[in-house]
């Protein structure tokens, strides 16, 4: 068996002095924290070996590999040491969820890609079509939005505006002129995601479309 696979260093397990070592089980792809286990030297060589990430239990005082009765099984990505060898960072890609509540982690989230800033302006868009549902004379203590009056204008003034966005980046793409480039290819990107919501969808849909084309 490869010692080495997966971990290019050990931890510290003088250092550790018989305690056990904190593992953070990481989704390699969503790159959400699934849950946290701790390990002991035969934990991490079985998982070394195996390739599925195996525990020692606390409460089973045993090695647990995760997914043995269930099937659940979390296969190894990666292990990383953290800069004192001092804890685990594993990334994996899990068989099913995670958590024995059936939630995809043990913080009951689910597990799913978070496009980060593009997240949060896509929950923005859609509390602003939210407010757009609601009649204008009640409205009040709403302020004034632009998003909003792009909703109200409906569907077709709003994928007129992203055909002008889309020009004006083809126009800026073809002289030299980066920053004038780079604002209109934001613009483009905001107003698309209006499009996208005023459609019914989100950036998953449009990455589980590209994910299906890949090869
Ligand atoms: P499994 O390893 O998925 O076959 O589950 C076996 C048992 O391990 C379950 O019945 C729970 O007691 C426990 N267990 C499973 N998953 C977790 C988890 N994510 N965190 C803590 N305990 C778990
Ligand atoms: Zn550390
Ligand atoms: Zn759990
Ligand atoms: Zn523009």
């Amino acid at each position: 068996t490869d010692k080495n696979r997966y971990l290019f260093s050990t931890p510290d397990w003088n250092k550790l002095n018989g305690t056990l070592l904190p593992a953070i089980i990481q989704d390699a792809k969503t790159k959400n924290v699934l849950m946290l286990g701790y390990m002991n030297e035969e934990s991490l060589e079985k998982t070394q070996e195996t390739g599925k990430v195996t525990f020692f239990s606390r409460s089973k005082q045993r090695l647990w590999t995760k997914g043995e009765e269930s099937g659940n099984f979390l296969n190894v990505v990666d292990i990383k040491n953290d800069c004192d060898q001092d804890s685990l960072l594993i990334t994996v890609d899990p068989v099913g969820p995670t958590c024995h509540t059936g939630s995809d982690t043990c913080w009951n989230e689910k597990n799913e890609t978070n496009f980060g800033f593009f997240s949060e302006l896509e929950s923005t868009i859609a509390q602003r079509q939210e407010e757009a549902n609601i009649a204008p004379d009640f409205r009040q203590g709403i302020k004034q939005s632009y998003v909003v009056s792009l909703f109200d204008k409906g569907i077709n003034k709003i994928a007129q505006k992203v055909g002008e966005e889309a020009v004006e980046t083809v126009i800026e793409a073809m002289d030299n002129n980066d920053e004038l480039f780079l604002y209109e290819s934001a613009d483009l990107l905001f107003h698309y995601l209006i499009l996208l919501k005023a459609k019914g969808f989100t950036l998953k849909d449009i990455e589980a479309e590209l994910m299906k084309r890949k090869k």
